[in-house]
């Protein structure tokens, strides 16, 4: 048998894509060898051991504002729990110990797994009571823990540098 009849024979068009596979390898080495001699201008970040600065508009997870005094500065108006689309913030009001404030949250709660992190809420409060953090690491083992109450609002655990203010 002759070896003319082992040859690989490709057509017009077979020659056309095996030259745009080759050209399409070659973009994609070229872009390897490029990131591997300039890997400080990488987009991709070594999380968790490096952390993006985000905007200060970033809206991240809530945060109860407290007074001076340390009380909790929310006066149970509702209005941030009516402005709600997600339907997600509970308030039980209660009278406050000082005459001059009328009322105080005895329950203040967000629902973050329905939350959409739209910032309604805090452009409704009257008060300045809430804010959004720069917080965005919120996962956790059970539905119930990603309730935030009161108390978990008040103080809430940070990984970030607190947000600068714009
Ligand atoms: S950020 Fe939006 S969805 Fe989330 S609690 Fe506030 S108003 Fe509701
Ligand atoms: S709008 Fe402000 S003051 Fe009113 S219930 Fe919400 S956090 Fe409290």
């Amino acid at each position: 048998m002759s070896q003319e009849k082992h040859k690989i024979q490709f057509s017009f068009l077979g020659r056309i894509y095996l030259f745009e596979i080759f050209r399409g390898l070659t973009i994609t080495l070229r872009h390897l060898l490029r990131n591997l001699t300039h890997r400080k201008q990488m987009p991709t970040i070594e999380y968790p051991d490096e952390r993006r600065e985000f905007s200060p508009r970033f809206r991240g997870r809530h945060r109860l504002k407290k007074r001076d005094d340390g009380t909790v500065k929310c006066v149970a108006c509702h209005l941030c729990a009516t402005v709600c689309p997600a339907q997600c913030i509970t308030i039980e009001a209660t009278e406050h110990p000082d005459p001059e404030i009328e009322k105080m949250p005895e329950r203040y709660e967000i629902d973050i797994l329905r939350c959409i992190f739209c910032g309604l809420c805090v452009e409704a409060c009257p008060v300045e009571a809430l804010e959004m953090t720069g917080e965005y690491e919120l996962s956790d083992f059970t539905r119930q823990s990603l309730i935030y109450d009161k108390k978990y609002l008040l103080d809430p655990p940070s990984n970030l540098p607190e947000k600068k203010e714009s």
